[in-house]
């Protein structure tokens, strides 16, 4: 399939469909300079992840989670949405994506103007960090002051408990009230449409094979193929924010 008519394609899909669920990956956010840190190369490829487990129990752990986070934090700071990020919140917008599913952490999406209640967030979020036991909220920016002084974790000042970013970390318990919309949504799509996903991590892979299974209609931009390929009504082997900007008619 040439460029042109893939894009024709996907654009044919997303017209003819009345409620489409859009699922994103670290490929629509490479597009705005956030490195894929699963990737090879990645920053988890290079130290060991601190899991949840480790987190709760060491305080060195914890120090050394947060200085990553602070040594990362300039990079997500700076990217702003992309193409994609904007196609995306045009669909949302128009009334024809009723909501996203994400396993990213970024809130590219948020930043692109698409409403909080609309994104799903698998992973969480790595914006803002929050209290383990009581849920406060706390701002990344204010964190890192404290820290460079006093090189302690951060601990919450109303009830004493970890603070961690709001993301989801390896050995930690998916988000339940997001794994119960995120299938709520897939159950209701006629088109379940996936961007910059490898679609290996379970359980997020799974919604695609659920979509699918319900008769929904599945297609998948990512640049490299999937482990979904095989089942999929159309699949584009580009970049994310060309093609879907193309077929949604935003640049
Ligand atoms: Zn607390």
């Amino acid at each position: 399939m040439s460029d042109d008519q893939g894009t024709a394609e996907l654009a044919r899909l997303i017209r003819a469909a009345r409620r489409a669920v859009i699922f994103t990956g670290a490929g629509i956010s490479t597009e705005s300079g956030i490195p894929d840190f699963r990737s090879p190369g990645g920053i988890w490829t290079k130290y060991r992840p601190i899991d949840f487990e480790e987190f709760i129990s060491s305080d060195a752990a914890r120090r050394e989670a947060w200085r990553r986070k602070f040594a990362t934090d300039p990079t997500i700071r700076a990217a702003t949405p992309n193409r994609g990020h904007r196609a995306v919140a045009a669909l949302v917008r128009s009334g024809k994506a009723a909501s996203i599913i994400t396993q990213n952490i970024d809130g590219l999406h948020q930043a692109s103007g698409v409403p909080d209640e609309r994104v799903i967030e698998l992973h969480g979020n790595t914006t803002y960090a929050h209290c383990l036991d009581c849920a406060k909220r706390y701002e990344i920016e204010a964190l890192r002051v404290e820290f460079e002084k006093s090189e302690e974790a951060p601990l919450c000042d109303a009830c004493g408990g970890f603070v961690k970013t709001a993301t989801i970390s390896f050995g930690q318990a998916m988000p339940q009230r997001a794994m119960e919309r995120a299938e709520r949504e897939t159950l209701a799509a006629d088109l379940f449409l996936v961007l910059g996903s490898s679609l290996v991590v379970y359980p997020a892979a799974g919604f695609p094979e659920l979509a699918k299974h319900k008769g929904a209609t599945l297609a998948i931009v990512n640049r490299d193929p999937t482990g979904l390929d095989g089942i999929a009504d159309l699949v584009l082997n580009r970049a994310i924010g060309e093609t879907l900007g193309a077929a949604v008619g935003v640049d």
